[in-house]
């Protein structure tokens, strides 16, 4: 089973063993177009026996301290952090992100994910108030659920995975979880490393296979009470529905259309470099990524020539070449998708400045058959193109002027959508009361990114239902139960 050139095969892990699946599916190398790995195509059968694992060992696990599930989560950190390099080759081959995107945010993210939930879990406190005239306390307790079934999406793999197990089992619960079929490998990698760092057999069972048959098995297992799931609206909406006949705890972390608001007052500077962050990052795979580009008239014309030809300057091509800023997008479907839009864009008179269809991509002989595309700037978009209201998911960004503040902050709002906006202004003031009135669940004025996990995460609208972080993440994956004593 080692990783070679020979073909990577992966097993699910279930009851602390690695195991055959009687089918598999391929999943490609989005920078060549060749098979990775294969990946089990698991599916009731395969699920039923990781609940079961799953719910074996939650007696025991349930019912250790915070401290010695603390202590676990903080080893397996240790070991992930240990084998980063190995894991960031694994997620940018995988994934297509580029090698340095995947060695500074996606592996140290996923290590922080199980310290953060490794300290979050000795710091929460219960109520507790007093009827002094009935002679009563009360006060609240909370324990784990039971079950977790996490299911998450291709982009950020183990990134977003670890963001589900780390609060779910710190709580004390067990879990089922399924990695995007496209994405599997990272998380197949940590399994190997679970028993080493003290997680018992059962408490994190991994089943490997498409959202159709394994993902739907979980969602509709009766012995799953809660599930947490990114992924797209589309998605939820089908879960939401599954899971509706056995009243499941859901977790809905969904897609965006996220604005940027630059005033002319803006920094323009650090507000470019970080809008093509912002837009381009990842290869515009993010769910944060920004898509629609709102500038102020006074600013509009400066800040366009400065934006495009700075994507100009962003270098697409083999990902594990580390003076890359872009690597390929997850398939060729997918790609095929992005493009499309862009083609939709000009046939209702939108310019493109730059990107695709304008410029040309020089691949290395490698990366021929991979799926890439350059960094996409389009202008005179109107807002109710679809590229304005659709989620692309990809290295494409649409920028628009605006007159007034009252005017921006109503078409910002005018999407389904309410996921992460930026705002760029010095007026403190402004940025206070634009923040205040945009339907987001994140609003980053005059940066992008920056994230303490100790707050709320989740999106407004189509964006999702429910919140993540520490002590949301901790309500989440916990039943409260208040107790009354009379004296
Ligand atoms: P997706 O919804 O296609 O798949 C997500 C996961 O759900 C995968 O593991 C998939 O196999 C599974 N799945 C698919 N159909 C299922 C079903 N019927 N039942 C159960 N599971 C099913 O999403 P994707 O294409 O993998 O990811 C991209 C989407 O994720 C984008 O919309 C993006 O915005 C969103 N996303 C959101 C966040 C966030 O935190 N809000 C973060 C990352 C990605």
């Amino acid at each position: 089973m080692a990783q070679s050139e020979a073909l990577l095969v992966l097993e699910n892990f279930i009851g602390g063993k690695f195991v055959p699946c009687s089918s598999y599916i391929d999943s490609y190398n989005p920078s060549t177009g060749g098979v990775y790995c294969r990946v089990p195509d698991s599916g009731k059968e395969e699920v039923e026996a990781a609940v079961k694992a799953a719910k074996d060992a939650f007696p025991v696990w349930s019912s250790k301290s915070p401290l010695e599930r603390s202590q676990i989560l903080n080893k397996l950190a240790d070991l992930i952090e240990h084998d980063l390099e190995a894991f960031a080759q694994a997620e940018s081959k995988d994934q297509g992100k580029t090698i340095t995107f995947a060695r500074t945010v996606d592996i140290p993210r996923a290590v922080y994910n199980f310290r953060f939930f490794a300290s979050s879990i000795l710091h929460h406190t219960t109520e507790c108030t007093e009827m002094a005239n009935m002679g009563c306390v009360h006060y609240t307790s909370r324990a784990p659920v039971g079950v977790a079934g996490l299911i998450s999406p291709w982009n950020l793999p183990l990134y977003l995975l670890t963001w589900k197990i780390a609060p779910a089992i710190a709580c004390g619960n067990t879990v089922v979880a399924k990695p995007s079929e496209m994405t599997s490998v990272t998380a197949w990698m940590m399994c190997r490393l679970l028993e080493k760092a003290g997680v018992p057999h059962g408490v994190v069972n991994v089943v490997f296979g498409t959202g159709a048959k394994a993902g739907e098995a979980l969602v509709c297992h009766p012995d799953v009470p809660l599930i947490s799931f990114t992924g797209s609206t589309l998605t939820a909406q089908r879960i939401t529905e599954k899971s509706a006949p056995h009243c499941k705890r859901l977790s809905l972390e969904l897609g965006g259309k996220n604005p940027a608001i630059i005033f002319d007052d803006a920094d323009l500077t650090p507000c470019i470099l970080t809008t093509l962050r912002s837009s381009f990052a990842n290869q515009g795979e993010i769910c944060l990524c920004t898509s629609r580009i709102f500038v102020q008239k006074g600013i509009y014309s400066e800040f366009l020539r400065r934006f495009v030809a700075e994507a100009k300057k962003w270098k697409v091509g083999n990902p594990s070449d580390p003076a890359v800023d872009m690597g390929a997008l997850i398939s060729k479907e997918h790609l095929e998708k992005v493009r499309s839009y862009v083609k939709k864009a000009q046939a209702e008179g939108a310019r493109v400045l730059c990107g695709e269809g304008v410029d040309s991509l020089a691949l290395p002989a490698v990366n021929q058959k991979g799926y890439f595309m350059l960094p996409t700037v389009i202008a005179e978009v109107k807002d109710d193109s679809c590229c304005m209201q659709e989620e692309i998911f990809g290295p494409v960004t649409c920028v628009v002027a605006f007159d007034t503040e009252e005017e921006v902050i109503e078409r910002a709002n005018s999407v389904k959508y309410g996921l992460a906006a930026t705002v760029w202004s010095s007026n403190v003031g402004r940025v206070h009361r634009v923040a205040q009135r945009l339907q987001s669940g994140l609003v980053w004025t005059n940066c992008w990114l920056v994230r303490d996990l100790n707050l709320p995460f989740g999106g407004m609208k189509a964006s999702g239902v429910g919140r993540e972080g520490a002590k949301d993440s901790y309500e989440f994956f916990t039943e409260v139960k208040t107790i009354t004593i009379k004296h």
